[in-house]
């Protein structure tokens, strides 16, 4: 009996690139990564589109971060219906079931809050104030940053980035984007950026992102991810630790 037959998605997409683009192009992919995950979109709908071969480690490593994520994405706007009521509901348990001691992590001094903003509180749509720079937030954010950022250099030049290639990774949160001219800057400068996207169903309003790359070798890149109105990340990637600018700052990850 012959196999011929119709490739399934995870066998065209590996016949195109058969190694996991997540650590350093040396293991073989096995299984689809879809960055950002469906968890993060309303009821798990998720159009087609940036999906990665990753080996099974690397597609595993993050289940836990993306169960943090999915909650954090979702703190702005609230959830308006009650399918999104529910979703959040159901991911603040897991999320906490995945992370336990994360709700205690993000609970805070409301007023401490509004002292500390001052004038600036009055650009803010909302006063409900979240600690997120926690150790259980912050270790999710760094893993699913770094993971999104290999993803996205991928998707903008078709390299792998090898070991030894540094992601640096900076997040703002919603506060950040009202308030600090710095945040502001980073994220007009790569614009309204592009979505998922289906025929008409698109994302736009849970997730953008937007790409910049070096053309000459593609080895260094920079994006933006925007995730509901609630946090995001800047992202840039350098196969070589010398070829990271002087001015760029933030959180390393080395690959
Ligand atoms: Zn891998």
């Amino acid at each position: 009996m012959s196999n011929a037959g119709p490739l399934t998605r995870t066998q065209r997409l590996l016949s195109n690139q058969p190694f996991c683009v997540f650590c350093g192009g040396n293991t073989l992919g096995s299984t689809v990564e879809h960055m950002p995950s469906r968890i993060l979109f309303n009821g798990k709908q998720r159009p087609k589109g940036l999906e990665f071969p990753a080996c099974k480690r690397c597609n595993d490593s993050t289940r836990k971060a993306e169960s943090v994520i999915a909650l954090l994405s979702r703190f702005y706007p609230d959830p308006a219906t009650d399918g999104e009521r529910k979703d959040f509901n159901k991911l603040a348990l897991a999320a906490e079931r995945h992370n336990p001691g994360l709700a205690d992590e993000m609970r805070t001094d409301q007023l401490a809050n509004l002292r500390r903003l001052g004038g600036a509180a009055l650009k803010l749509p909302t006063w409900n104030f979240l600690h997120v720079g926690g150790p259980i937030c912050t270790r999710a954010v760094n893993l699913f940053g770094a993971k999104l950022a290999l993803a996205l250099h991928y998707e903008a030049t078709q390299r792998i980035v090898p070991s030894g290639g540094v992601i640096v990774l900076n997040r703002f949160s919603n506060v950040d984007a009202f308030t600090d001219e710095h945040a502001i800057d980073a994220l007009q400068m790569f614009g309204a950026g592009k979505t998922l996207q289906m025929g008409k169903f698109e994302v736009s309003n849970q997730f953008r992102y937007s790409s910049v790359h070096e053309t000459e070798t593609n080895s260094m890149s920079a994006h933006v991810a925007v995730f509901r109105e609630a946090m995001a990340l800047m992202m840039v990637v350098c196969h070589k630790t010398e070829d990271v600018p002087d001015s760029v700052s933030g959180h390393f990850t080395i690959v």
